[in-house]
């Protein structure tokens, strides 16, 4: 791997400048450091997260973490398990709980679960990772003034202007820049884009407008509320909206409470909003049991689905908070950003190394923004969904009627909030439908649904995962470049192989020969037909499928070049895949180019 170079004192050379060590941009150093790009990142943050926002690690993103194998790492980092991955539903939190829904999530098709991790660790975590991958190139305390992009004359063509903790300023020249710097992007700025969508005014009983924030220590709270330990934990009464997420699974959690209507945040008493939470009761508010020390906090805001109008100007790219605004129930704004960066890094990766075509990254946005818009909706549908809970003012008595009340409006909140959770398409079911670096599929696209994923071979699709031997899915046998599944004769793909050896592409194999030995009386074979049911499967980089096929369409070396052509972004928006050489017919084909196999 190439190192960061020096050119003078205030003057550093690098291929990718990543702004912003938040876990989307440290997600981008662990990919770049991966795939031996020479990477630098800036943050303007003297060290990682001390405050946590997110605790859900989706399956997704932990899939890409299990190719980078950094994922059991994140795993055992994660909350322990005694803490019951689960909502409790309570009218405080040494309350009364009056509904739990645990997570029947085992059966989904993926090699990874989600992970419930602390924003603080999985930051702590990642930047361990980003300092191996990267060979320490990560400054914190470094802030990214200004930039300029002189377009595509120049070999390093972004010059940024980047100050150190002292105030001294210094240049990097820079082939590509990464503004993963969050809500306030100074990148989003620059480049001109706009954020649309749902901007939080609009009023909400939960998650709308402005919400508080403490990270607080308690040591002695769990045992005092008598309750199974639970990942989340909802408070609802009549006088209060508020959430409380374990962070340690003993002593730390982080609490987040609705500020009223007309209220103004700053009127109100930090120890006085966190003690409501946590009991009504005022003789036990006073017990040493309850006491908690508030480690730090502030306000944000809930009810966001915004999305950058553009993602990407010249050499410049927006990933993560950046691009995206999303309210945080259902967990997808750190997760959509760490796709983000899964997509576009490999392109980055190819541009830089030669092989990437002269459109390749300008798929970047067109596959990406189009996730931003379908995952932006998520969050806020959610938050509706908890305008509709009604709680009676006696709802927290020790009456039967009080009883009856909460025992109803459990039930309801567990009919409605599994929507929340059980968002397994919206997790897996990511596809770059109408991508100029895919080929168009002439079946009618399934439905995308939150709720249901069945896996599907498609274009554009994530290739299905399937259970190869216990613990090993096929995922583990791709490559880190393209992959291409070759379940007919080893020749099949000899005009594929020889195009990708002569472009510098880097291609693995998987084959059906492979496979045999993996063979189980279970059938791990004939499984993974039932998913891989062309004899030809092309797997990017980033796990989706870019083409799949029978072995007579890669039968002579124009319909290898032609597809190589289209899945490394040789062609521009509006290419009808359609139009490829390696789609006419066989003997048309042969008589129009000349070349016979
Ligand atoms: C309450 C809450 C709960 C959430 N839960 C989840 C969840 O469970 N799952 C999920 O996926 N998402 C969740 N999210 C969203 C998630 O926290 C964010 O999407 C995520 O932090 C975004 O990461 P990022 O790296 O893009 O940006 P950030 O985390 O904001 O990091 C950006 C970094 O860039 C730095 N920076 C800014 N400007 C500059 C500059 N000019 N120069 C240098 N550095 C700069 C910033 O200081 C910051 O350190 C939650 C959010 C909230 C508020």
């Amino acid at each position: 791997m190439t190192t960061t170079r020096r050119l003078a004192e205030q003057e550093l050379t690098t291929d990718v400048l990543v702004v912003g060590a938040g876990p989307v941009g440290l997600s981008a150093a662990i990919e770049l450091g991966f795939r031996q790009v020479d990477t630098l990142v800036v943050t303007d943050q003297p060290t990682t997260a001390q405050h946590p926002k997110c605790n859900t690690t989706n399956s997704r993103s932990m899939e890409y973490f299990r190719r980078l194998g950094i994922h059991e790492s994140l795993r055992q980092a994660g909350l322990p398990a005694h803490v019951q991955r689960a909502s409790a539903y309570v009218t405080r939190f040494c309350g009364e709980e009056f509904a739990r829904m645990p997570r029947p999530i085992s059966n989904w098709p993926t090699p990874e679960l989600p992970n419930h991790i602390s924003q603080i660790t999985l930051e702590q975590e990642l930047c361990h990772h980003a300092h191996a991958f990267t060979g320490s190139n990560i400054r914190f305390g470094h802030r990214l003034m200004s930039f300029i992009d002189s377009g595509p004359s120049r070999q390093y063509p972004i010059e940024a202007l980047i100050s150190d903790p002292s105030g001294q300023t210094y240049t990097v020249h820079a082939r590509f820049l990464i503004g993963a710097d969050g809500a306030n992007s100074l990148v989003r700025k620059a480049i001109g884009a706009q954020l649309h969508g749902e901007d939080g005014s609009l009023e909400r009983s939960f998650m709308g407008g402005t919400m508080l924030s403490y990270y607080i220590r308690a040591p002695h709270l769990q045992e005092r509320s008598a309750r199974v330990p639970a990942h989340s934990n909802w408070i609802i009464n009549p006088h209060l909206r508020g959430l409380m997420f374990a962070q340690d699974g003993q002593e730390r959690w982080v609490v987040h409470y609705q500020v009223p209507p007309g209220v103004d945040w700053r009127e109100l008493d930090p120890r006085e909003v966190v003690s409501s939470l946590l009991t009504n009761d005022e003789t036990l508010r006073k017990q040493p049991d309850l006491e908690f020390e508030i480690l730090s906090g502030g306000p944000w805001r809930g009810g966001l689905a915004l999305v950058a109008d553009r993602y990407q100007k010249g050499n410049a790219f927006l990933v993560g908070d950046a691009a995206h605004l999303f309210t945080p129930l259902g967990g997808m704004g750190m997760n959509t950003g760490i796709g983000d960066v899964m997509n576009l890094c490999w392109k980055l990766d190819a541009v830089i190394k030669g092989w990437g075509g002269k459109h390749l990254i300008e798929s970047f946005e067109l596959e990406r923004r189009p996730m931003g818009l379908r995952n932006a909706g998520f969050g806020v549908q959610c938050a509706a969904v908890m305008d509709g809970w009604q709680v009676p003012t006696n709802f927290e008595a020790d009456t039967l009627e009080a009883h009856e009340a909460r025992a109803m409006l459990g039930e309801q909140i567990l009919k409605e909030d599994a929507a929340q959770y059980l968002t397994v398409g919206l997790q897996l079911g990511e596809r770059y439908e109408s991508s100029p670096i895919v080929m168009t599929e002439n079946m009618p696209a399934p439905p995308d649904t939150w709720d249901e994923l069945s896996p599907v071979l498609r274009s554009g699709a994530r290739a299905p995962h399937v259970w190869l031997s216990p613990g090993v899915s096929c995922f583990d046998h791709f490559g880190t470049g393209f992959t291409l599944v070759n379940l007919g004769q080893p020749d099949a793909v000899h005009f594929l192989q020889e195009e990708a050896r002569l472009k510098g592409i880097p291609l693995t194999i998987f084959s059906a020969q492979d496979l045999a030995p993996l063979a189980t009386p279970e059938g791990t074979t004939s499984l993974f037909k039932d998913f891989y049911t062309s004899t030809l499967v092309l797997i990017r980089p980033d796990q989706h499928v870019a083409w799949h096929g029978e072995p007579h369409e890669l039968s002579t070396p124009i319909q290898a070049k032609s597809l190589w052509s289209l899945v490394c972004g040789e062609f521009g928006v509006g290419f009808n895949s359609d139009a490829l050489e390696m789609n006419t017919q066989p003997d048309k084909h042969e008589h129009s180019t000349g070349v016979n196999s």
